[in-house]
């Protein structure tokens, strides 16, 4: 695996790629990688000649009293994790790099940046957006892989690539979990014991909306209820917000009648985690 720790290096590495035909694929990451990272990556790898993975804690996509300084950082042990799955290139670029001095522009995807987690996180998709385009334009990517676990993410990635006519095919992946069904997330390492412990609210609840959608309930306020309900049983856990929405526009849903996203967030403690599930007739829903 080679590294390229600046925006030259990686575009000409790309250029020598492009020049030979070779079809690339991106995992874009904060890094601090777990199995969810990891099964993005062999995913990659098995669609495009040529696996890239960036690790980049964003800085633009955190909110100034957020978690920027205290995210968990590996770069070493991530390195030899990301070879071992047989990436070709990690690039891993320094917040100068990413940002110089002059930086100015930013990508808004209106409308949906200011739902869901938009509410409480103002400014963090614009982040995001505008890292990954930039991501795209260094590494040219034919596919870019995404978690599903970052449901709202993929559908404003989705967007802006449809949006502003860019040419790579994103790919969403299922979220991986815990045995004990906790979402895979580089956030988990903050929880203590007790707080690990009650995190698994977040599973609980949606295998409850789960259980309920299989019975035949389809009005989303009874789901949502419940979902609220069940999440404040647990005394560590605040509630940021639960919805069922589509999973196209991110508007609510009153009657579930194609497919729907059930989407969470939940501080436990000082730790805001994300999940979700999503219902619907052409789901495998296990
Ligand atoms: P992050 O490093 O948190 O920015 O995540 C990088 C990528 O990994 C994003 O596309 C995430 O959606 C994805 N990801 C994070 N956690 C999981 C998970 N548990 N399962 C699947 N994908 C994940």
């Amino acid at each position: 695996m080679r590294t390229e720790t600046t925006v030259a290096g990686m575009t000409a590495a790309v250029a020598e790629l492009k020049a030979q035909g070779r079809s690339i694929g991106l995992v874009p990451t904060m890094g601090y990688l777990h199995e969810g990272h990891l099964s993005l990556v062999r995913e990659c790898r098995k669609s495009a000649d040529v696996a890239v993975a960036s690790i980049f804690v964003n800085p633009l996509q955190f909110g100034p009293q957020e978690d920027f300084r205290r995210y968990p950082r590996d770069p070493e042990r991530d390195a030899a994790l990301l070879e071992k799955e047989g990436v070709d290139i990690l690039f891993l670029p320094t917040d100068q790099e990413m940002y110089p001095e002059r930086f100015g522009t930013s990508v808004e995807v209106a409308g949906l940046q200011d739902k869901l987690c938009g509410r409480s996180r103002p400014g963090h998709f614009r982040g995001v957006a505008t890292v990954v385009l930039k991501l795209f334009n260094i590494v040219r990517p034919d596919y870019a892989f995404f978690g599903q676990k970052d449901a709202q993410q993929v559908v404003i990635l989705r967007r802006m690539v449809e949006d502003l006519n860019m040419d790579v095919e994103i790919r969403a992946m299922p979220i991986i979990r815990e045995p004990d069904g906790l979402a895979m997330s580089s956030r988990n390492t903050y929880l203590n014991d007790d707080e690990r412990r009650a995190a698994l609210i977040l599973f609980r609840s949606l295998e409850e909306a789960r259980r309920m959608f299989e019975k035949g309930q389809r009005a989303a306020s009874q789901i949502r209820e419940r979902l609220l309900r069940i999440i404040a049983s647990e005394h560590l856990a605040r509630i940021d917000y639960a919805e069922v929405v589509d999973p196209g526009s991110l508007e609510p849903v009153e009657k579930i009648d194609g497919e729907a996203l059930v989407a969470l967030a939940v501080y436990i403690g000082r730790t805001r985690l994300i999940d979700n599930l999503i219902l619907g007739p052409t789901r495998d829903t296990k």
